[in-house]
């Protein structure tokens, strides 16, 4: 589920608490190629929640495998990889304003990075993943999710000393500045 917030991450790192118990049951369960599943009934009470069967009607297949499952998109899946409008990109889950286009940082790695999220719209959490077979090793991620609906929206990672948000295009939908 990967979904602990940063607070409980530190503090279970800190003092072994059930946190920790649950954080390590999370990469058990990452390990094992079970499904991800964010938590919407567990220590974390995300604003919007649904059923299964309502993201499934909501979303398509890769936004369900990517938003409710943790799949990370192929690179240069989304459009947004390496073209940037202006506006606000948003979840695809919830519609919560999550990126800012002149926080967008253009790489050439295939996903959608940027410097910053907007103000309380991200959280962080633990979440394992190998990256579609691109790292040797499934490797520990802190991992990037909706503030709102808990959807995973990817990584954030320090690249050449740059902290960057590493995002799946496929978890975002960019609105036009003047729409
Ligand atoms: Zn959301």
């Amino acid at each position: 589920m990967g979904l602990l917030g940063t607070k409980h991450s530190r503090r279970a790192m800190l003092t072994g608490t059930a946190a920790s118990a649950m954080a390590w049951a999370i990469v058990a369960k990452a390990r094992a190629g079970e499904t991800y599943a964010p938590s919407v009934s567990g220590p974390f009470n995300f604003e919007v929640q649904k059923t299964e069967a309502e993201w499934r009607d909501q979303l398509n297949d890769l936004e369900y495998q990517v938003l409710r499952e943790g799949a990370t998109e192929f690179p240069t899946t989304s459009p947004y990889w390496n073209t940037n409008d202006p506006g606000m990109y948003h979840c695809k889950g919830c519609d919560l304003p999550l990126y800012t286009s002149e926080w967008y940082s253009p790489q050439q790695i295939g996903f959608v990075f940027f410097n910053h999220s907007d103000p309380n719209a991200v959280l962080t959490g633990i979440h394992q993943t190998d990256y579609n077979g691109a790292l040797p090793e499934p490797k520990m991620m802190m991992e990037a999710h909706c503030r709102r609906c808990g959807g995973h929206l990817g990584h954030i990672l320090i690249i050449e000393g740059e902290v960057l948000h590493c995002i799946n295009g496929t978890a975002l939908d960019l609105k036009p500045a003047d729409a």
